[in-house]
């Protein structure tokens, strides 16, 4: 009897020792020497078939190799535990010094970047921004601003006609007589209207059937050329920068008198002459001019009493000045490539 306990209480410390490899087998060999119907539990059952004298001395050994046995199996479970837990954090472990996710952050179109840039300039200098509908009728696209059904500028700006009175708007003009008839007669106006204009024209490097222009209107008692030529000299110096040249050249629109082209030297060659500016070291950058008399009487405003100047410039020109872009295209076609740099 001794010797068979003996050899049970050797079986099962060798198995806990040397074949459990997880939890799982050390609860086998648990169930299998200890359990209910475990060998060792049999030995203790079948006692009562000892004789009174050997009950007590088998009993011990059956006690002490119980407890061994659970010792073993106790310091087992618990080195399985640790070895468990250790896998687990190696495994899942998550390396701090990877470099995070980034996530690409949207940025303003060079447009809207140029837009921004001139409308802050003139903001800064008591303009207000008003706005006007890029659907637009003939009346105040074309003959609130002097140019009547007949004139022959009106073919330099030829547009998409949705009905003979309907169109797209050919420039942001139409903007001044709109709130000017919005106003009360006579009373000061200082506005910029930027927005997009159409024109029925190819789509090349340096045209597209859409753009950008800002149109400016200053109207008040006492309004000189004076004014127009301060005003737009200080905001192409700030636009470009502080030591570009500005000239005026005379020119013509129906809606101006006396009109010029305002040129800026070349930004690229500083006057020298260069591609850009094709040798001449000047680049045409706005037109302008004072308010016509008979634009400013079409809008219920009276000549004798106030005068004003306006002007318009394109957005597009600029932008593609500033940042040195040689193709309009560029800020339409959307290649990120492109739009990334600003
Ligand atoms: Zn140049």
């Amino acid at each position: 009897m001794k010797e068979k306990i003996e050899k049970l209480r050797q079986d099962a410390a060798e198995a806990i020792k040397e074949k459990v490899a997880n939890l799982t087998d050390l609860n086998d060999i648990r169930v299998k020497y200890l359990g209910k119907k475990g060998e060792l539990t049999a030995i203790l059952r079948g006692m009562s078939q000892l004789g009174a004298e050997d009950r007590p001395k088998i009993g011990k050994i059956v006690n002490e190799a119980r407890a061994q046995l659970e010792a073993l199996i106790t310091e087992k479970n618990e080195q399985l535990k640790a070895r468990e837990l250790a896998d687990k954090l190696s495994s899942e472990r998550i390396d701090v010094t990877l470099p995070g996710r980034q996530f690409r952050v949207g940025h303003l179109h060079p447009l809207t970047l140029t837009m921004g840039r001139i409308k802050n300039i003139f903001l800064n200098m008591g303009f207000s921004i008003e706005e006007g509908p890029e659907i637009e009728t003939d009346y105040f696209n074309f003959e609130a601003l002097n140019l009547p059904k007949d004139h022959p500028a009106r073919d330099m700006q030829d547009s998409f006609y949705i009905t003979e009175e309907i169109l797209m708007r050919t420039q942001t003009s139409p903007v001044q007589a709109r709130t000017m008839q919005s106003r009360e007669p006579n009373s000061p106006i200082r506005m910029i209207a930027p927005g997009r204009v159409y024109r029925r024209d190819d789509y090349d490097a340096t045209h597209s059937p859409m753009f950008t222009q800002v149109e400016g209107l200053v109207i008040d008692k006492g309004i000189s050329f004076a004014d127009l030529k301060g005003t737009l000299e200080v905001a192409l110096r700030q636009i470009f920068d502080e030591k570009v040249g500005v000239r005026f050249r005379p020119s013509f629109f129906p809606f101006t008198e006396p009109s010029t082209e305002v040129d800026i030297s070349c930004v690229m060659c500083h006057g020298a002459g260069c591609r850009v500016c094709k040798g001449t070291g000047w680049l045409e950058i706005l037109g302008a001019g004072m308010v016509h008399p008979h634009v400013l009487e079409m809008s219920g405003y009276d000549p004798a009493k106030v005068s004003g100047f306006a002007f318009g410039l394109g957005v597009e020109r600029i932008a593609m000045l500033s940042y040195g872009i040689d193709d309009l295209r560029l800020f339409y076609d959307n290649d990120v490539r492109f739009l990334r740099q600003f």
